[in-house]
């Protein structure tokens, strides 16, 4: 008989893989390129927003959807970036996180026996979060080293019982970003079966090489069958601050609201301050913040090809895919991980763990929101370890 007393849902699951990484490279003293976490922190004028905000305003309970100035500034948002008419008071709410987010909508909107599709990879949380709901999920899969979308087996998984697919674009851990076309296609199958889109857009602002973020939501008929959910940890590189927001048309709002009244009910009222002061900077923060992300891919991307990866595309995200069957390694990734950190003392993130099953078995993911030092450092580690001289 298993030892694990609680929900039988959550005893499979084990810890995560970032947890058992972030362990391992705490043991080796490694370098760590698997978790996708800035390691220094966001604009200190954002910070300073939710110091004065904690002095100077209410710590009380701030209203449910979210303080004024925050559902201001993503309406807002919404609007300079993508065109969107969003009215904040309706259809903007704010969340702990994506994370949280994501918790409100799937609850909020899935009832036991409707289908969601998915598509692996998937970050950690979607599938529990389904599943919780009574949701049954219906899995496709793109994969490396094209992750191309393949459309029939998509338009196969989607029936008459199907309410949600769960989009992430850009997308985590392989850094597609889903281009107009694919956005079309899959618009096309939820006008075809009446069902909406989670879309996950964490990393609206990491997009690479003058490509541009276009949410679902602003395709057309689009605008009320898409749920858009964005974070200010990644835009604003304050991860642990864990402030996600959410937009939606009411008719969604309304389920979502309910989920997230009963979940945590609010939000730290400071840290919404600060979020709402950073939505509100010029455009010349995101484009700045585009541009030295890049930078940082590109020298992470040049440094993993010196040491001989197969280092794949990355048009957005925070992350790089590698192959590291050049290495000579006979393996697979998780072995593969566990033998770098061991022999290099550099973290990566197996692929693997982003799929149920199946064959993607030779791809790492490392993460390039680093400082450059450690960058360095951790390709001048792994040049040492893989060297075949
Ligand atoms: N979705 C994706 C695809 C992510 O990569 C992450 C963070 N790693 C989240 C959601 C969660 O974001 P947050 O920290 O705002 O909860």
């Amino acid at each position: 008989m298993s030892d694990f007393i609680g929900n039988p849902l959550f005893a499979s699951g084990g810890i995560t893989i970032f947890e058992v990484m972030n362990e391992l490279a705490k043991k080796h003293n490694a370098l760590n390129l698997g978790q996708g976490a800035p390691d220094t922190d966001g604009p200190a004028d954002i910070r300073q927003a939710a110091a004065d905000a904690i002095r100077t305003h209410s710590n009380q309970y701030p209203p449910l959807m979210g303080i004024p100035a925050l559902l201001e500034a993503v309406a807002d948002h919404n609007k300079r970036f993508y065109g969107l008419d969003i009215d904040p008071k309706r259809e903007v709410m704010v969340a702990v996180g994506a994370t949280e987010a994501l918790a409100d909508v799937i609850l909020g909107l899935v009832a036991p026996g409707d289908e969601v599709v998915l598509i692996e990879p998937l970050y950690d949380s979607y599938l529990p979060i389904v599943k919780l709901a009574g949701g049954i999920p219906k899995l496709v899969r793109v994969t490396p080293p094209h992750w191309e979308l393949p459309r029939e087996e998509l338009a196969a998984a989607f029936s008459d019982k199907t309410k949600l697919l769960l989009i992430n674009s850009p997308m985590n851990p392989c850094s597609k970003v889903f281009s107009d076309d694919e956005l079309q296609f899959i618009a096309d199958l939820l006008i075809k079966h009446d069902a909406y889109a989670l879309c996950d857009e964490v990393y609206e602002h990491l997009v690479f090489d003058g490509r541009k973020h276009r949410p679902l939501m602003t395709f057309p008929g689009m605008r009320d069958r898409c749920v858009r959910i964005g974070s200010a940890g990644k835009t604003f590189s304050l991860t642990g601050w864990k402030v996600g927001y959410i937009t939606a048309c009411p008719k969604l709002m309304e389920p979502i609201a309910k989920a997230h009244q009963f979940l945590i009910f609010t939000v730290p009222p400071g840290l919404q301050y600060g979020v709402a002061y950073g939505l509100n900077k010029d455009d010349s923060y995101f484009s700045g913040f585009t541009a030295e992300m890049q930078a940082k891919r590109d020298f992470l991307m040049k440094g993993l090809k010196e040491v001989g990866f197969d280092v794949l595309e990355s048009q957005g995200t925070y992350f790089i895919t590698c192959d590291f069957r050049p290495l000579g390694f006979d393996g697979d990734d998780v072995a593969f991980c566990q033998h770098m950190i061991e022999t290099a003392g550099v973290v990566a993130i197996p692929v693997s763990a982003f799929y149920q099953k199946g064959d993607v078995r030779h791809f790492v993911r490392f993460c390039f929101c680093k400082r450059e030092e450690m960058m360095i450092e951790a390709i001048a580690r792994m040049k040492k370890a893989f060297s075949r001289a």
